[in-house]
């Protein structure tokens, strides 16, 4: 009897011919996962198994592959013969202490002497007599106990299900540059691309010094958190100082916001098309700013050839929040910060600015050389 965690996947079993590289991706991801804990992991008919692990380290290995997009849902439990003797042996270690249950038993082995539902009225019977404290519900009860016979002789039995991310393994997908602030939202839209299969890169921008350090360290801690989902990540960071000031010294304040996020989308299309990454990622969700109106969306677009994909853009505060919790983020995202944007903040930002007269202020600048000069800036690291 050995300790193992079961992995069932999510939709990979959906992609017809290119199964066997979906597959491939994902069992890369899993051992990537995995690294730096000593494991094997091998497939058994439909589902992949975790083995061979340091017993100590079971919840951490549950906890690692329960991040790795494509989990349908995992599970602690053991690999056993398939004997009852051997199946019972391995069922006490996952029974209930008192409460209702039930034993529900999956047979691939047609082969096996007993039906499922002789198995689970075996393994029952001999659960109560066990332990006086326990009663059978098959209709409602508290806990589950199951036992899934392997095709080939071999039994696994666990105590419960953890729900995976599900979604897609990182790196079917193609390859994208997440813009990625200090707040809340960009990082759960990259966690969102990264979950149909989209690598993220990270792109920030600073403006230091009027921005600090603690802003930087921010997004680097945010970059880790995301990286537990996405794998490796590489940040880069880029300074918006010498725009933000020549476009506060030259332009209509209240475009001050919509010209510099221009020179974002802009700087950060350069970024992509020369690492070979095919869109743009941001957090912008419809209306939620003066900056993310349509009107907004529209004149960051008119500057870019590449897509721009925005996840968010039909989700409330409220949904991204709770999607940040849920990932792990939103506790780093509310610390207070610095962001490049609110340095300059004019105090009534235009929500509808016209395209025609972005373009005439933004006439007054010298647009490459402002570019170049970030580019000039740009500061590459690798998280994991
Ligand atoms: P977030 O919570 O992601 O900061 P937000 O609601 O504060 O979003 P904005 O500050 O207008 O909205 O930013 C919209 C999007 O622009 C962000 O989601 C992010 O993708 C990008 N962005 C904003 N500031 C930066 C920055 N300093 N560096 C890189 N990307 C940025
Ligand atoms: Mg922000």
């Amino acid at each position: 009897m050995e300790k193992v965690v079961i992995i069932r996947y999510a939709e990979i079993h959906l992609k017809g011919k290119n199964r066997g590289y979906f597959e491939r991706v994902f069992a890369m991801n899993l051992e990537r996962s995995l690294k730096g804990v000593r494991h094997e992991l091998h497939r058994t008919s439909g589902r992949w198994l975790v083995a061979k692990f340091p017993e100590e380290q079971a919840e951490d290995v549950a906890r690692r592959v329960s991040k790795v997009f494509g989990v349908h849902s995992y599970s602690l439990g053991y690999e056993t013969g398939s004997t009852l003797e051997e199946i019972y042996e391995a069922v006490r270690l996952v029974a209930p202490k008192s409460g209702t249950f039930k034993v529900e038993t999956h047979r691939g082995y047609k082969q096996y002497p007993l039906n499922s539902m002789e198995i689970s009225a075996e393994i029952g019977a001999r659960m109560l007599e066990d332990n006086p404290a326990l009663t059978v519900d098959v209709h409602t009860p508290a806990h589950t106990v199951y036992v899934d016979v392997r095709q080939n002789g071999v039994a696994l039995v666990f105590g419960s299900y953890g729900a995976g991310p599900g979604g897609m393994p990182v790196g079917t997908a193609g390859e994208g540059l997440l813009l990625i602030s200090g707040g809340i939202d960009s990082p759960v839209a990259g966690y969102m691309m990264a979950k149909r299969g989209l690598v993220v890169e990270l792109l920030h921008f600073h403006s230091y010094p009027y921005t600090n350090e603690g802003a930087k360290e921010k997004v680097v801690a945010l970059s880790k958190i995301l990286s537990a989902y996405t794998g490796v990540v590489r940040l880069t960071t880029v300074s918006v100082t010498h725009i933000q000031e020549e476009i506060h010294k030259k332009c209509a304040a209240e475009l001050n916001v919509t010209l510099l996020r221009r020179f974002m989308f802009r700087i950060a299309e350069r970024i992509a098309k020369a690492r070979g990454l095919s869109c743009l990622v941001t957090g912008e969700s419809l209306g939620q700013v003066a900056s993310q109106t349509m009107e907004g969306l529209t004149s960051s677009n008119a500057v870019v050839t590449l897509p721009v994909l925005r996840p968010l853009i039909g989700f409330d505060k409220e949904e991204i929040i709770e999607r940040a919790k849920k990932m792990g983020t939103y506790e780093t995202s509310i610390l207070p910060y610095e962001d490049c944007c609110t340095v300059f903040l004019p105090e009534f930002p235009a929500t509808r600015p016209k395209l025609e007269r972005i373009e005439r202020e933004e006439g007054a600048l010298d647009v490459e050389a402002l570019i170049a000069e970030s580019l000039a800036t740009a500061e590459t690291v690798r998280l994991d």
